[in-house]
C-alpha cells in the first residue's frame, strides 16, 4: 500500500499586504511571478521520484494569494503535480481566494485544473472593517464572487473569518455570521484576531493607535460564532474550524494528527520521514536553486519520540475528537497513562478535558484556555 501524503504549495504573493498579517508573502512582485512559478514547478517536477511510493490525498494552495497568479501559472503548477504524483482519484485539491482576485473565467479553470476546494478569505462583512485590516476587497465582489465559484462548479468553499477585531461591536459580528451562512459554504473558519510582532498592526497597537477587544468580549463573540453555526447544521471539529457534515477540511486534519507532508514553494515547511524542514526564506536563493532540495531545505530537525508524543498530544487536542488512547499506543508503544497519567489526571479535575470511549478531548472550557492545557504536555 502506497504511503499517504499531503502537498502544501506555497505562492508568497499578495496584492497589497493586509495590515496584521505576518504569513510570508510579498505585495508588488508581479515582475517575478512566471521565475517564481518556473522554479516552483521544477522543485515539484524533479523530486517527484523521492515521493514515488506516495498517494498524494489532499493538496492546498495557499499563501499570500494564489490567486493573483495567471491560470496559466497555476495550470503549470497543477500540471506539475498531476504529471509526476500519485494523485488520489477523490484527492481534496484546494486553493486560497482572495475575493478581489477571481472571476467567472478564473474560477472556471481553476475548477477544470481538479481543484475541488475553494478557501476564500472574507474576513468581515463591513467594509470599514475590511478597510481597517487592509483587505482589498469589498462585501460586494466577496458576495459576486463567491456567487460565481458556485456557478464555475465549486461544491465545496471554505469562508475565512475574523472576529475581536479593532472597533467591530457585536451587532458587526453577527452581521458577518448572518449573512455568510445566507450562502450557505460547505465549511467555515473563524480566528480571533492576534496581533503579530512585526506587522503595521502591532506599530499601531505600540503606539496607542489600536485598542484590542477585551477577552470578555472575544469569548462572548467566539460563543456566539458557535451557536449561530450550529443552529445552522455546522460542526465544530477542531478549536476555529466548523463544517458541514463530509466537509472537514482533510488537509488541515493531517496538520493536527501530525501525519505527513510536503511543502514546495518559499518558505514551505515539511514534515517527511519523521523529520521537519523548511525552504528558504530568500526569494533570490529560492528561484536561483531551480527546484535543489540541497539548496533549498534548512533547519532540518529529525524529532526525537518525546516531541512526537508532545506535538500528537497538542495538535490532536485542537480537534473536538480529540485523541484516542488506543492509537497513541499504536504509534508510541506506551499506554498514555504512563506517560501522562499525573497531567491527565490535573486537568480532568480542572474540568479542562473529558474521557469518552477511549477518546481524550477538550471540554468547553478546555477550549477557551487550550494553550494553558497543550502547556501541560510539552515536559
Ligand atoms: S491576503 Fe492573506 S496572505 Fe496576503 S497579506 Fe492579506 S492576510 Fe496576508
Amino acid at each position: 500500500m502506497k504511503q499517504p501524503l499531503s502537498i502544501y504549495i506555497h505562492i508568497p504573493f499578495c496584492v497589497k499586504k493586509c495590515l496584521y498579517c505576518d504569513f510570508p508573502s510579498f505585495a508588488g512582485c508581479e515582475n517575478i511571478y512566471d521565475d517564481y512559478v518556473s522554479a516552483l514547478c521544477s522543485e515539484i517536477s524533479d523530486n517527484a521520484s523521492v515521493f514515488s511510493d506516495c498517494e498524494i490525498k489532499t493538496i492546498f494552495i495557499g499563501g499570500g494569494t494564489p490567486t493573483v497568479l495567471s491560470c496559466k501559472n497555476i495550470g503549470k503548477i497543477m500540471d506539475s503535480i498531476i504529471e509526476k504524483y500519485n494523485v488520489s482519484n477523490d484527492a481534496e485539491i484546494t486553493s486560497e481566494a482572495n475575493p478581489e482576485t477571481v472571476d467567472f473565467k478564473k474560477l472556471s479553470e481553476m475548477r477544470s485544473m481538479y481543484i475541488n476546494r475553494l478557501s476564500m478569505g472574507v474576513q468581515a462583512w463591513q467594509d470599514r472593517l475590511l478597510k481597517k485590516l487592509g483587505r482589498i476587497h469589498t462585501r460586494e465582489t466577496f458576495v459576486a464572487n463567491f456567487n460565481e465559484a458556485r456557478r464555475a462548479g465549486f461544491k465545496n468553499i471554505n469562508c475565512d473569518l475574523m472576529f475581536s477585531l479593532p472597533s467591530q461591536t457585536m451587532d458587526d459580528w453577527e452581521e458577518t455570521l448572518e449573512n455568510v451562512l445566507k450562502l450557505k459554504p460547505e465549511h467555515i473558519s473563524a480566528y480571533s484576531l492576534i496581533i503579530e510582532d512585526g506587522t503595521p498592526f502591532k506599530k499601531m497597537f505600540d503606539e496607542g493607535c489600536l485598542n484590542p477587544i477585551d477577552d470578555d468580549i472575544d469569548r462572548k463573540m467566539y460563543y456566539l460564532c458557535k451557536e449561530m453555526l450550529s443552529d445552522k447544521g455546522y460542526k465544530q471539529y477542531e478549536i476555529s474550524n466548523f463544517a458541514k457534515p463530509g466537509f472537514e477540511c482533510r488537509h488541515n486534519c493531517v496538520y493536527w494528527q501530525t501525519q505527513e507532508y510536503v511543502g514546495f514553494g518559499l518558505a514551505a515547511h515539511s514534515y517527511f520521514n519523521g523529520k521537519r524542514f523548511h525552504n528558504t526564506l530568500d526569494m533570490k536563493k529560492y528561484i536561483e536553486a531551480k527546484g535543489s532540495f540541497n539548496k533549498l531545505h534548512e533547519d532540518i530537525e529529525i524529532l526525537s519520540e518525546k516531541e512526537k508524543i508532545e506535538e500528537f498530544m497538542f495538535m490532536g487536542l485542537r480537534m473536538n475528537r480529540g485523541i484516542e488512547k488506543e492509537e497513541f499506543k499504536n504509534r508510541f508503544n506506551f499506554e498514555i497513562d504512563d506517560i501522562y497519567k499525573n497531567e491527565l489526571c490535573k486537568l480532568k479535575e480542572e474540568k479542562l478535558i473529558n474521557e469518552n470511549n477511549g477518546r481524550i478531548f477538550l471540554t468547553e472550557y478546555g477550549m477557551d484556555v487550550s494553550n494553558y492545557v497543550f502547556e501541560e504536555f510539552i515536559k
